[in-house]
């Protein structure tokens, strides 16, 4: 068996059938990549081959490039690598230029063989590059199905011809959503966008894209003849410049500059607008070279892509029973709980939703009729749906209802005495078996594991706040639980499509653990005189999606006064952070509690839009006649999170590195462009990192102190991912 086959009919059409051997959806690797461009040269050589169709043997059409191949080729190219990419881009685009001239006659245009792509479902990356150089795209109505070239929000972008093509299909501005955010459209909208030609009925795909085919059909493309005029207009256009200038500060204000790939593409896109094709896909191809060799790309692919997907599939997951949830329990119906029955619901799950008094309980299920009333609104839901995910939940008081269920989530209010009697009620009825999740945020899983039956199925389940938004779930092991309830969640976080990570018991976990300190250094930096402005930009120049600052308002400042009260309590004379309390709890005696109160660090309006920052701040806590530098601020703000997590790691918090980028770019968002704090690490080097920490020690204090973990690997010259990646510990 091989990915691509070709079956030729009685009429003369050959038709090429992508189907990946072992895969659920179709990627191009290497070999498959040959193997197509041999099918073409049969077609185009064989006389009784009229025209050609390129469809799947899946009712998806292509998921895209296997990344793991770029990796692949990178590490294969021995000293040049830029040459073996460069080299490989190259081949795909002579592949699919011969796809697209088809035999056409170099001068005249004339001759050549028609060639349709017929998609039957989703198109993404390569697999609508595809398409974009074949004659005509035909997709099945599928409404389900995804089109686009999503490339961007892995850090790299489209560079097998997908970013030429579809600048001069469409015009740079029409071009832009789709290229520069990844924006994927169904079938009806991609061809509303000029993306895709036809949409037809799901039977009539092949039989419609036949009879194309057999129509002796004009097949050169517009940039192919003489005479061609972009869409919009090429740079030095009046309206195409305009619309250049506009692009480069929209993908500046929107990535801050952080993002190598946004920029290669823009340059890609204006440089290609100003030469013949041939050579712009050239220009494409060296533009997506450099992006490869930047260290942020590849670190962006390891992590959001190849990572997050192993970590999605299982790949910390204990031997066990397949655990799939079927009906669980949620205790608690509160703004985390409403929101763990809402997706639990979503994903077919039955869900018992508890609170003490009936109307929370059912305020907590009005909140997936909002969800719901929101996606019909919006065309992404029906009625019927609404009715059906309603349906999987039951509001109630009752804890006899919980009979049957195989997982709790217990989100009741943030105190032992009260989750200790909740365990003990809902194990009364559900028995010691079934397993049982708290979702606290700062409770020892170990501590409430105490009030279990059986704390061997006592587990942490930790959302994030929205739950339906956020993608990551922090599971933690208390000390006794055991490998069914690891599997037991991490099934259940599958079945609700999110990503989970696996970490041990200590204060705050792994997510709030790193991010805590990041708050605090961005309220100690107000404190010393540092201009909020400068801290805020400095967070997002570095590709944090919040600024310190604005994240306390959005998580509000009384929530900030409870952990540093607890965290006090907790360690005693060792607790550090008396500076950042200060303005913390003057914040709280001013009731500036964040958003939530429309007051915080920023002003906000009545409708609760927030204004610039705060000038009472400034009153309160003087800006200091000296301001450090942009790279000083920067490096405290990141070195207060990637200090955490090297200490997360040493302390075995952490068992997996992957999981901790992951997490910290899912859970909070930590400069994604990095690929997470330990790819951070290995970018700027341990040697680097080492020494940048001895002399914010030796200026801001014993936080920043070298881990003995980073001055040893600093020491002996190593890389995070070499010394603790999957290969490392494969060999
Ligand atoms: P919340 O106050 O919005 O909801 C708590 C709900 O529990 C309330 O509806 C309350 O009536 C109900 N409740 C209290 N005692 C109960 C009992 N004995 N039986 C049944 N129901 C009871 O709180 P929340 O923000 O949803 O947080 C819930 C849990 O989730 C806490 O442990 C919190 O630390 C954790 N958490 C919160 C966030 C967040 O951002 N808010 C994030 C992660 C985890």
């Amino acid at each position: 068996m091989t990915d691509f086959t070709m079956k030729t009919d009685t009429d003369g059409v050959a038709t090429i059938i992508w189907d990946t051997v072992g895969k659920s959806m179709n990627v191009m690797s290497r070999d498959s990549m040959a193997l197509l461009s041999d099918l073409i040269d049969d077609a185009l050589a064989d006389d009784a081959v009229k025209g050609i169709i390129i469809t799947s043997g899946k009712d998806t059409f292509a998921g895209g490039m296997d990344l793991n191949v770029l990796a692949s080729i990178r590490q294969e190219s021995g000293d040049n690598p830029a040459q073996g990419l460069f080299d490989f881009t190259m081949a795909g685009h002579h592949m699919l230029r011969k796809v697209e001239r088809a035999g056409m006659d170099p001068k005249t245009n004339k001759g050549g063989k028609p060639i349709a792509a017929a998609l039957p479902g989703t198109a993404l990356g390569i697999g609508l590059e595809v398409p974009l150089a074949c004659h005509r795209i035909f997709a099945a109505d599928n409404p389900k199905a995804k089109i686009g070239l999503p490339e961007i929000m892995v850090g790299i972008f489209p560079g097998a011809g997908g970013t030429t093509r579809l600048v001069r299909k469409l015009g740079a501005m029409a071009a832009s959503p789709l290229l520069l955010e990844g924006k994927l459209n169904n079938p009806q909208k991609a061809k509303a966008a000029g993306v895709i030609d036809e949409v037809v009925p799901a039977d009539e795909l092949l039989a419609k894209a036949k009879e194309w085919v057999l129509s002796e059909p004009k097949i050169v493309k517009p940039w192919d003849e003489k005479g061609y005029k972009m869409p919009g207009g090429a740079p030095y256009h009046p309206a195409g410049f305009m619309t250049f200038v506009g692009a480069s500060a929209m993908v500046n204000g929107k990535t801050q500059g952080v993002y190598p790939a946004a920029k290669a593409l823009l340059s890609a896109v204006y440089e290609g607008a100003l030469v013949p094709f041939d050579q712009a896909l050239k220009i494409e191809a060296r533009w997506f070279t450099n992006v490869l060799m930047n260290p942020s790309s590849s670190a962006m692919i390891r992590s959001i892509f190849i990572n997050k997907e192993a970590l999605e599939k299982g790949a910390n997951r204990p031997e066990a029973p397949d655990q799939k949830v079927s009906k669980v329990g949620v205790i608690g119906a509160g703004m985390m709980g409403a929101g763990i029955a809402l997706v639990s619901a979503l994903a077919g799950i039955q869900v018992v939703l508890i609170d003490a008094k009936q109307d929370a309980a059912d305020k907590g299920k009005s909140y997936t009729a909002a969800y719901m009333d929101k996606g019909i609104a919006r065309k992404k839901a029906t009625e019927e749906k609404k009715e059906a995910v309603l349906g999987m939940i039951n509001a109630t008081t009752d804890y006899a209802a919980l009979e049957g269920c195989d997982l709790i989530v217990e989100a009741v209010f943030e105190d032992v005495g009260i989750k200790a009697e909740v365990t003990k009620n809902v194990q009364a009825v559900t028995g010691p078996d079934c397993i049982f999740a708290t979702n606290t945020s700062t409770l020892p899983i170990t501590e409430l594991a105490k009030a279990s039956a059986d704390p061997e199925k006592f587990i942490g389940i930790h959302f994030f706040s929205p739950v339906d938004k956020m993608l990551l779930v922090e599971i933690i092991k208390g000390k006794e639980t055991g490998s069914v309830a690891v599997a037991k969640a991490l099934d259940y976080v599958r079945q609700i499509k999110k990503t989970p990570i696996v970490v041990n018991d200590e204060r705050f976990f792994y997510a709030n653990r790193c991010i805590i300190p990041y708050i605090n250094e961005g309220i100690r930096m107000v404190k010393e005189g540092v201009e909020p402005a400068l801290i805020e930009n400095a967070a997002k120049l570095v590709g944090m999606p919040l600024g310190p600052l604005q994240l306390t308002d959005e998580t509000s400042i009384d929530l900030g006064v409870k952990i540093a009260k607890a965290t006090k309590a907790a360690m005693g004379d060792e607790y550090p952070n008396e500076a950042v309390d200060e303005v913390l709890f003057w914040m709280f005696d001013q009731e500036r509690l964040g958003r939530k109160s429309n007051s915080g660090f920023y002003a906000y309006d009545d409708k609760g839009k927030r204004q610039g920052l705060w000038d009472g701040l400034t009153a309160q806590y003087p800006v200091a006649d000296d301001q450090p530098d942009l790279t000083t601020v920067q490096h405290r703000l990141l070195f207060a999170q990637v200090l955490e997590a090297v200490r997360a790691l040493e302390e075995g918090v952490l068992e997996d590195i992957r999981e901790g980028d992951v997490g910290a770019i899912l859970g909070w968002g930590f400069a994604p462009w990095s690929g997470g704090p330990f790819s951070w690490l290995d970018i700027i080097g341990a040697p680097y990192a080492a020494e940048r920490c001895d002399q914010l020690t030796a200026e801001f204090g014993d936080r920043f102190k070298t881990p003995d973990l980073l001055r040893e690997m600093a020491d002996k010259g190593q890389e995070f991912y070499k010394r603790f990646g999957q290969a490392a510990k494969a060999a």
